[in-house]
């Protein structure tokens, strides 16, 4: 199974991806989570990147494009992947299709439908565990205890591209560059679309469906 997600920051590709991991064996490859971890370290590299993150803009795309070449190649992506926030612009899904090739060709785009005043509710009540990364929501998905992970006990914190500024930045770049890669894999018939309102399993049942 070679499947991209894409939808708006807030979408729940994150999540989706994940149960489609579970579900169908195969790696859940984020380019966000790739690039938080290489803006962890305490490099100029590092440095580089935690300035496109908390700003909400993209990174280069010759930058990701070499990232994801190189992570497709790893052994695990052998029987498929599910990518998460990539392609991001026309020039990635472009580059992807290129390193695919022939024979390994997308088995298709899914596109998480939610409108924008949504985006922003679900957005500025997200929390994150800082030690294992598992995800809450303050209405949706609270924590037994504020503040603190259910799962492993480390503390919550909102990440920093999700405070209200960011937010309306990350959700006009989106807009404006992955809007286009919507009608790209459209206009080659690779598009399924899912409303993504709703629970957690009600937007998996359709997501599924979809991928099965
Ligand atoms: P995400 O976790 O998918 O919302 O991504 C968080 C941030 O990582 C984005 O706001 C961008 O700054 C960066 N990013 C993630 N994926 C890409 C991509 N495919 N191209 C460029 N920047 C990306």
């Amino acid at each position: 199974m070679r499947v991209v997600l894409i939808g708006p920051p807030g979408a729940g590709k994150g999540t989706q991806a994940k149960l489609l991991q579970e579900r169908f064996a195969v790696p859940h490859i984020s380019t966000g989570d790739m690039l938080r971890e290489a803006g962890r370290a305490e490099t100029s590299v590092g440095a580089e990147v935690r300035r496109y993150l908390e700003s909400g803009q993209l990174v280069p795309d010759q930058t990701i494009i070499r990232a994801v070449e190189e992570r497709l190649r790893h052994v695990d992506c052998g029987g498929g992947f599910v990518l998460d926030g990539f392609p991001r612009t026309v020039a990635q899904a472009e580059a992807l299709a290129g390193f695919l090739g022939n024979g390994h060709a997308l088995d298709g785009a899914l596109y998480i439908r939610v409108p924008r005043a949504e985006l922003v509710r679900r957005l500025a009540g997200r929390r994150v565990c800082e030690r294992c990364g598992t995800m809450f929501h303050l209405v949706f998905d609270p924590p037994a205890t504020p503040g603190v992970c259910s799962r492993c006990g480390g503390t919550l914190v909102q990440r920093a591209d999700d405070s209200e500024v960011t937010v309306q930045r990350r959700l006009d770049v989106y807009d404006r560059e992955t809007g286009p890669v919507i009608e790209w894999y459209r206009q080659a018939g690779q598009l399924r679309e899912a409303d993504g309102m709703g629970t957690r399993d009600q937007v998996f049942g359709r997501v599924a469906e979809l991928v099965q």
